[in-house]
């Protein structure tokens, strides 16, 4: 069985949805627990999603609240099969025990609230991934866009500074969703590597939540790696096409290592935040990815890098190769 390193999924979402106190089985869901374990998953990166607008009568404080302590039961009571992960090495020490991992990550960098402070009290609560934007403008920068004035806008000083003290504290910079100018002041000041942890190739599919050729290029000089997307509207010449095979994703892949080289392709399913046609529907069909990559042609051992070990290499690089443990966990 091919282990497996995901990126990203929206699943802490749907529990705050569904008012669910734990994610082991989630009926209706692309991702949880008990579906990652039998799919043989190695580590997941949980994104708590931070949506534009509330249509509840909620604050982003009560749904921070409860996306923190889902994940934090969810913990505690399978901790046989699955531990939070503080570290890249942390993986690797849960590996050996027979557990899988679990990442904390902010999809749009909405809560640290335009305060260097915030990165340091969110870090001590487990986050080690931002997602710097989503669709919107916020205290890092603007998101990407098809108005081309908005997608050259860069970062804003703060969000300047931040890369800066994301480097310092080992937090994860991910570019999906931002502007191409925040991109590239993002390669340019960041000392570490970076990652567009759910984005594909936009010379197959011109979406511009996509990676350039040139963006890919630069993301894999800096060490770092961009996450497969299974969206259809990311895979597909036509992004109004609904349709996402694992043909398509295969040939995003091959794209990625044309271009980038073969140390810089990696997996960002993007479950519980897509919809359409889906081959790969839900994490216990991800075996039918690793089968269309080797169908076509790639060796068991790029095939290793694509699913793991490229994202593995990264966390060691920015959150450490010593493993951290529950107890330094708040
Ligand atoms: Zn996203």
């Amino acid at each position: 069985m091919v282990r497996f390193f995901d990126l990203h999924c929206d699943t802490l979402k749907v529990s705050f949805h569904q008012k669910l106190d734990d994610i082991y089985e989630i009926p209706g869901s692309m991702l949880d627990i008990r579906r990652m374990g039998e799919a043989g998953s190695l580590a997941q990166c949980f994104a708590i999603f931070m949506p534009p607008k509330w249509t509840e009568p909620v604050t982003d404080s009560e749904y921070l609240a409860h996306c923190f302590q889902v994940f934090k039961t969810a913990m505690e009571r399978h901790r046989d099969i699955i531990a939070p992960a503080l570290s890249g090495g942390s993986i690797e020490r849960n590996k050996q025990a027979g557990r899988m991992s679990a990442f904390l990550s902010f999809e749009d960098g909405r809560p640290i609230d335009g305060k260097l402070e915030n990165l340091d009290a969110y870090y001590d609560m487990g986050i080690r991934l931002i997602t710097l934007t989503w669709n919107g403008e916020n205290c890092f920068g603007f998101p990407n866009s098809k108005d081309p004035v908005l997608m050259q806008k860069g970062l804003k000083p703060f969000g300047k500074g931040a890369v800066r003290r994301m480097n310092e504290l080992g937090i994860v910079l991910d570019v999906s969703h931002l502007s191409d100018g925040g991109f590239y002041d993002v390669a340019e000041i960041s000392k570490k590597p970076f990652m567009a942890s759910h984005s594909n190739c936009r010379a197959l599919s011109p979406h511009q939540r996509n990676l350039t050729d040139d963006m890919i290029r630069t993301l894999a000089e800096k060490g770092g790696v961009a996450g497969l997307n299974f969206a259809p509207a990311f895979l597909n010449a036509d992004t109004a096409c609904r349709d996402s095979t694992a043909a398509l994703i295969s040939a995003h892949a091959r794209r990625m290592i044309d271009v980038g080289g073969v140390e810089c392709a990696a997996l960002g399913s993007d479950f519980d935040g897509i919809s359409g046609n889906l081959e790969i529907s839900g994490v216990e069909k991800m075996r039918l990815l690793f089968d269309r990559f080797h169908h076509d042609g790639l060796s068991d051992d790029v095939i290793e890098k694509i699913a793991w070990k490229n994202a593995l290499r990264v966390f060691k690089d920015i959150t450490g190769d010593t493993p951290l443990d529950l107890g330094e966990y708040h």
